[in-house]
């Protein structure tokens, strides 16, 4: 199948800007992300780039959701809360991983959208339409938390109902152009680390844009 094909090149284009983690690649590389794309889009499901899902939102490139999803080191069983379901795809490939995914989306329609491609997956996740920035207290604590859109300053909701080792990943600057940086919740207090530079769309909401 065609898909399938480009799924392996997409994998060994991940492999060559330095994806090393074996879980996220095989993730990767079973998750169809040509179904996570609006229709008429599936062709380009495969290529280097964040396509467009509506709402003036996007889909992740694949290299961000694979760099994402590698610092996160998600271990089955754990318990992820993603914001900015988005199209689903990035939930999916936590599910994948063998995570418990919580995932909030503030346009309903996205939420519709990424919750019945993800129920026809048969993955486990739990879904809720809203402002993510002050995080989902009902279901915390975490082992990781996600932000898939760029914030200005990092919600402190979030760092909170992380677990202790729990670990936070989320693009903070400006509304051009983030640092995506990961936050690592210690007994002695919160270590921050900056990843690399990337661009997403704006997280909006209480603690956003
Ligand atoms: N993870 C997605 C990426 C989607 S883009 C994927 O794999 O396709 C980021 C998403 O964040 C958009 O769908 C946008 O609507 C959503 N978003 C922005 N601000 C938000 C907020 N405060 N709470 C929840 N979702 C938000």
């Amino acid at each position: 199948m065609i898909e399938t094909a480009r799924r392996k090149a997409m994998i060994e284009r991940l492999r060559a800007a330095g994806i090393t983690s074996n879980a996220v690649l095989a993730a990767m590389e079973t998750v169809p992300r040509h179904h996570f794309v609006p229709p008429g889009l599936e062709f380009q499901a495969y290529d280097e780039k964040a396509l467009p899902i509506g709402f003036e939102q996007t889909i992740s490139h694949p290299y961000t959701v694979a760099v994402m999803s590698q610092a996160l080191d998600v271990q089955k069983g754990q318990r992820i809360l993603e914001i900015g379901t988005g199209s689903g795809y990035q939930a999916a490939v936590l599910c994948e991983m063998g995570a418990q995914v919580f995932t909030v989306e503030k346009v309903p329609a996205l939420a519709k959208f990424a919750a019945d491609k993800l129920s026809a997956f048969k993955y486990h996740y739990v879904t809720r339409t809203g402002d993510g920035t002050m995080g989902w207290q009902h279901y915390a604590p975490f082992d990781s938390i996600i932000v898939t859109a760029g914030a200005p300053v990092v919600p402190e909701a979030l760092l909170q109902q992380l677990k202790e080792h729990g670990k936070l990943i989320i693009p903070v600057g400006k509304r051009e152009e983030q640092v995506l940086t990961l936050y690592l919740k210690e007994k002695e207090g919160i270590k921050k680390m900056e990843l690399e530079n990337l661009k997403f769309v704006p997280l909006q909401g209480r603690e956003g844009w």
